[in-house]
């Protein structure tokens, strides 16, 4: 996604607020540690939208709770298609490390998750499922494709232009 609009989501949304780049991390911590920090949102600027209304939709129920929000985003991307939003909440310890390998299901299933934060992990699981009906391109109703050089979801006109 276009830096400026990382920017806004930044300013919007104090959690996605990126940090220290790739560069520095592993200046000051020896390897990356903080990847949504370093690579902000991997995914086409058709999501910002998307995002932008999935993390209102998080500081409302924050806000309804009377919770101050502790949500982390640890990664942003798309992959096959739709969009995987990894979190954890900053009281739990968590490892990026275990991203990649079990993607996401050892976090998002961890026990000892309070009923709130499941509630919050229910948000994102549903705005991720829409992802596959909004264009990654353009942001317009679209559906995945499955016969391009990689699955992406496009709208009528985009998946044309490719
Ligand atoms: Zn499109």
């Amino acid at each position: 996604m276009k830096s400026e609009l990382e920017a806004k989501l930044g300013e919007e949304f104090l959690f996605m607020r990126m940090g220290k780049t790739v560069h520095e991390q592993i200046e000051e911590y020896g390897k990356i540690k903080d990847l949504y920090g370093a690579f902000g949102c991997s995914c086409g600027d058709g999501w910002y939208e998307l995002l932008r209304s999935m993390c209102s939709e998080i500081v409302s129920a924050y806000e309804q709770e009377g919770i101050a929000v502790d949500i982390r985003a640890l990664q942003v991307k798309e992959k096959f298609g739709i969009l995987w939003f990894y979190h954890a909440y900053t009281d739990a310890d968590e490892e990026i490390s275990a991203l990649d390998a079990a993607d996401g299901l050892s976090i998002r299933f961890q026990p000892g998750r309070s009923d709130f934060h499941k509630k919050i992990d229910g948000i994102i699981e549903k705005w991720e499922t829409k992802s596959a009906n909004v264009c990654m391109s353009c942001g317009k109703p679209g559906k995945l494709r499955n016969d391009l050089s990689w699955i992406q979801t496009l709208c009528d006109d985009c998946y044309k232009k490719q």
